[in-house]
């Protein structure tokens, strides 16, 4: 099959993805073997290319937001059958049995492994997954569209969870890529004003377009106070700004999972009990949840495709801020 393999890290303007031909995979007994259709690119997978997150499987192909067709399946698979269309997100399996997997806190789990990072993933004609830990794809949604809700709307949609918004809310969205455009659509369905801090003019654009009430520079006081803020952009010193925009009492949720150090924090920003959490990877259960919202809502994704074979192109240019809502790889 052809895939990008990555050999070793290196900054992605180094074209560290190789475009090659590699034996197929074979499903294991609880595995599904998925023809991949679409690989949506996420900012994770720049971390992973560019050794933000330390290597964990080498070589590897990366890509977590896989859809694709269900070609054969392992001898316990009982549920899917081949044919079937299937997600496969970050969350590749969990142990079960670990105080948090014990505990519904899955994503926390000590044993997980993740989708193109610990295990190869989808920038490749064929990838597997464990058949518990992949979803069906709701009708509607074409395969090049239905890839970024797989990381970008589910962690997205996590992070609305954890910001604590309510209906009628104000929430600050600081910087506005693939996560942000999905989970805007799912705030104004609840009612929630969303207010764009962001860096690039496109993304203003993009972010008016989607009903945002206010557009401005990252470190711009919103018009209103806010209740809550998500930080989707890996970037610490936004912390500070966030925390000055916020009502006492109010979240800032940061999204990522790596951002550079956050700098020091005066205290008078933090106090009348301000909160900042991070947000971790995934629960199937959260994957169910937003996709069955992203059906009833239904949401539109904003896509950028790239070929197979350009996996290092949309990497840059998602390192660039330039691309317009999310970009997907057409593998076939
Ligand atoms: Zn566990
Ligand atoms: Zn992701």
């Amino acid at each position: 099959m052809k895939a990008c393999l990555l050999r070793s890290v290196a900054p992605i303007e180094k074209c560290p993805l190789d475009f090659v031909d590699t034996p197929g995979p074979q499903p294991e007994a609880d595995q599904v073997l998925v023809r991949v259709t679409a690989c949506g690119v996420c900012r994770t997978d720049l971390h992973v290319v560019e050794g933000e997150l330390p290597p964990r499987k080498s070589p590897v192909i990366p890509g977590h937001q896989v859809v694709g067709a269900v070609e054969s399946t392992g001898s316990e698979v009982t549920r899917l059958k081949a044919g079937a269309r299937v997600g496969i997100p970050w969350l590749h399996r969990t142990c079960g049995v670990c105080e948090y997997c014990r505990a519904g806190k899955e994503n926390l789990c000590d044993q997980a492994s993740f989708t193109g990072y610990t295990a190869d993933g989808g920038y490749a004609e064929y990838t597997l997954a464990p058949e518990k830990f992949v979803y069906p794809i709701p009708e509607g949604f074409p395969d090049l569209e239905a890839a970024p809700l797989l990381c970008a709307g589910i962690i997205g949609f996590r992070s609305l969870r954890l910001s604590g918004i309510q209906p009628g809310g104000h929430l600050g969205f600081y910087g506005f890529g693939a996560a942000a455009h999905v989970a805007i659509q799912v705030a104004r369905h609840w009612n929630v004003h969303v207010y764009a801090c962001t860096r690039d003019a496109r993304h203003h654009r993009l972010a008016l377009e989607m009903g945002a009430v206010w557009a401005g520079e990252t470190a711009d006081p919103p018009p209103a106070k806010l209740d809550a803020a998500i930080i989707f952009a890996p970037a610490g010193e936004i912390v500070p700004a966030a925390l000055k925009a916020l009502k006492k009492g109010g979240t800032v949720a940061l999204a990522g999972i790596h951002m550079s150090p956050t700098p020091p924090l005066p205290y008078d920003l933090l106090y009348h009990e301000r909160v900042i959490r991070s947000v971790a990877n995934n629960t199937r259960q959260d994957g169910e949840d937003f996709l069955r919202l992203a059906a009833e809502i239904p949401i539109h994704t904003e896509i950028e495709v790239f070929p197979l074979r350009e996996a290092n192109r949309a990497l840059n240019c998602l390192k660039n801020d330039a691309i317009r809502g999310a970009a997907v790889l057409q593998v076939q």
